[in-house]
């Protein structure tokens, strides 16, 4: 039997703990107040969604939690929900504890139902119970107890409150929970078919395991790859079973619908008699914040000013920081330069890395960190408020139009901080079609290290108002998401053909920001980890320009040659060779492409700063006109996506083809619209 266990025990003891549950709904915060540091992250074999896992020691007992990833059902429609189910159904963990929010109890009781389905050994742990007294929301534990027949813990995860009680909890049942949990009992045809199919499982699977599995395969059959692939059972070469099966299946018109409604109305009727809600106006600010921020009339308009006032306030605050830095970063050139002398560096070395390394690395920093501190814990507020499904909501329509699923939106906007990273949680659209379309497209949308080049052209080429420059910005990104749907649905007609898919998107309840928790995020993670990268990848770049300006063929650094010999063809794009150079060197990094096209100009001259007026004559001294910086904020939308995120598409689609595609279609699309607009441009 091949078992698709991927937990290392250290002893044979140790206790398993499936922790299960929806988005959302504390499971990573109990995870991580249970486990503290101990944690470590598994994937499945053949599965590409990791799920962290770690240990505690309670009452001389060791214990391994598995944080399974947020799942609103185990009839999988994702590879996450595939995960969790393919973990409860064949690990067999000692305990599962399944974690419902108590601010929205109906939803998530589907899951408990759904587990209970699968496992008896369930405590049910409801969390953010703060939440709910503030909301008013009376639960009846007692009754819920008696419909569940479960033990039942509530906590406030977030503010360490009922984590002791859990964990004793947890060492209570985990060697035998002997209960005799809730089990829902179908119509009885059902129950008839079910008892038949699973009277020929029974050879293969425990009696829970052969019970849900007969449900499962009398909705149908996508159930049998799965116990192929995980336990090795071929239900296909089990003619007399698939025979059976189909028999049953014949029974009924839609089955998989009576199932689902059941769970349904079995939740229903379980809230019902457990849970109170005394405070009427509850969500009602909610509702009416949702009239607005969602309608028809205002969502798009609210979206853009957002958006604009986002992009106003990075461009503004930005600025002097930026100017700041340069200039300490250059007067430090100095210093740094006869440093090196002291320590009698030869000047072979010091000039490279001064002039090369450190050069590049002063610009990439006093650019680009700014607008990153800036921009990025506004957009984490965004989310930490609950606005991004409120967008998604808005935009769900169009990308419907272009035939891909609104998830789309969400991943897109994941695109403005890292294209590599939104490619990665792309994982969240079910369908592999439109999973394929939004990882083609996901580099449309400027990634934060193309933001800084954006703005430092707005700001050198079109205006010098922040106000102005914000409005292009937005105009911009707009325009990049146009693209994308237009793209999509080209996709959708063409080779990757096919319909949206529907969903349930839900609206959460919008959330107090916590300012901390969005500051180490947005800083000391997104924009640490980022410059990071920046730094690592711009140094080499730094030393290899310096290397082709200072070494020379026929009289002419080598850094020239090869741009003059690229000029005659980026000339038909509205750019010139040391422009296109710049964003073929700047494959590892997107941050790194201006840096290398001032650096190549400067090889020719020499700057002691980088502030805009300075930038601008340096440009212009090189030939750049209004078209010039058109064609190359186009190109910046649309070239090839960066080193980093052309892996991570090869890893997620798993094939090359759709990675050259990948890489491919943005070139075409910038060209073409660069060729479109040189054209239109040298005729009038
Ligand atoms: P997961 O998606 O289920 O892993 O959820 P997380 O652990 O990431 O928590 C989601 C959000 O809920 C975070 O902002 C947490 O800080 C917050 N949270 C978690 N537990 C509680 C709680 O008991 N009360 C409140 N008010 N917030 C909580």
């Amino acid at each position: 039997m091949k078992k698709n266990n991927y937990i290392y025990k250290d002893n044979e003891s140790d206790i398993i703990i499936a922790l299960v549950g929806n988005p959302n709904v504390g499971k990573s915060t109990i995870f991580n107040a249970l486990t503290g540091l101990n944690q470590h992250t598994g994937n499945w074999t053949g599965k590409t969604v990791s799920s962290a896992y770690g240990k505690y020691t309670y009452k001389e007992e060791d214990y391994i939690l598995v944080d399974l990833p947020g799942t609103y059902s185990l009839n999988p429609s994702s590879k996450e929900e595939e995960v969790t189910r393919d973990f409860l159904y064949y690990n067999n963990p000692n305990l599962t504890i399944v974690v419902i929010d108590a601010t929205k109890i109906e939803r998530n009781l589907n899951l408990v139902l759904q587990t209970l389905e699968v496992t008896k050994n369930v405590i049910l742990c409801i969390n953010l119970i703060d939440e709910a007294e503030r909301k008013k929301i009376d639960i009846d534990i007692e009754t819920l107890k008696n419909e569940l027949k479960i033990p039942i813990i509530t906590t406030s995860a977030k503010n360490d409150n009922g984590l002791d009680k859990l964990k004793n909890e947890i060492y209570k049942y985990s060697y035998d929970l002997n209960l005799n949990p809730k089990v829902i009992k179908y119509n009885d045809d059902i129950e008839n078919s079910i008892k038949i199919i699973q009277n020929e499982l029974n050879v293969f699977l425990n009696n829970n395991l052969s019970r849900i599995i007969s449900i499962k395969l009398l909705s149908d059959d996508s159930i049998i790859e799965s116990l192929y692939n995980n336990l090795n059972i071929n239900l296909l070469e089990e003619r007399n079973i698939i025979k059976t099966i189909k028999n049953e299946q014949k029974k009924y018109e839609n089955i998989k619908k009576e199932i689902s409604k059941k769970l349904i109305l079995e939740s229903e009727r379980i809230f019902i008699k457990s849970v109170k809600i005394t405070n009427q106006n509850y969500n009602t600010i909610d509702k009416k914040i949702d009239k607005i921020v969602t309608s028809k009339k205002y969502g798009i308009l609210i979206m853009t000013l957002l958006f604009l006032f986002i992009f106003w306030l990075t461009i503004n605050a930005a600025n002097c920081p930026s100017e700041v830095l340069s200039n300490i970063l250059f007067k430090l050139e100095y210093p740094f330069y006869k440093i090196l002398e002291l320590i009698k560096l030869p000047q072979i070395i010091i000039n490279p890395l001064v002039y090369g390394v450190y050069r590049t690395l002063s610009w990439v920093v006093s650019v680009m960190l700014p607008p990153m501190i800036i921009f990025f814990p506004l957009f984490t507020l965004l989310e930490d408020i609950g606005y991004l499904p409120r967008l998604t909501f808005n935009l769900d329509k169009f990308f419907n139009r272009a035939c891909v699923s609104g998830k789309q939106v969400l991943t897109m906007c994941m695109g403005f901080g890292c294209n590599a990273c939104a490619i990665t949680n792309s994982r969240i659209i079910d369908t592999k079609r439109e999973r394929l379309i939004a990882i083609i497209t996901n580099s449309f949308v400027p990634c934060n290290g193309r933001f800084p080049t954006i703005i430092t052209l707005i700001a050198i080429f079109f205006t010098s108002s922040k106000i102005k420059s914000s409005i292009i910005l937005t105009c911009i990104i707009l325009f990049s998401i146009f693209i994308t749907l237009i793209t999509s649905k080209i996709l959708s007609k063409t080779i990757l053909k096919g319909k949206p898919s529907s969903y349930i998107l839900e609206l959460p309840s919008y959330k107090k920001p916590q300012i901390t928790k969005i500051i180490i995020k947005s800083i000391l993670e997104k924009t640490y980890n980022i410059l990071k990268r920046a730094i690592i990848i711009s140094a080499p770049i730094g030393l290899i320009i310096w290397i082709l300006s200072n070494n020379y063929i026929n009289d002419i650094s080598i850094l020239k040659y090869i741009s003059e010999t690229l000029n005659p063809f980026a000339n038909v794009f509205g750019i010139d060779g040391v422009i296109l150079m710049g964003f073929i060197l700047g494959f590892p990094a997107n941050e790194i492409v201006l840096p290398i096209i001032i650096m190549t100009y400067m090889s020719e001259s020499t700057l002691t700063t980088l502030d805009i007026s300075s930038l601008k004559t340096l440009l212009i001294n090189n030939g750049w006109t209004t078209l010039t910086a058109i064609c190359t904020l186009i190109l910046c939308l649309f070239h090839f996506p960066c080193g980093t995120t052309c892996l991570t598409i090869k890893k997620e689609t798993n094939s090359l083809k759709w990675t050259i595609i990948a890489f491919v279609l943005p070139i075409i699309i910038g060209l073409s619209i660069c060729f479109i607009i040189n054209f239109i441009y040298n005729i009038i």
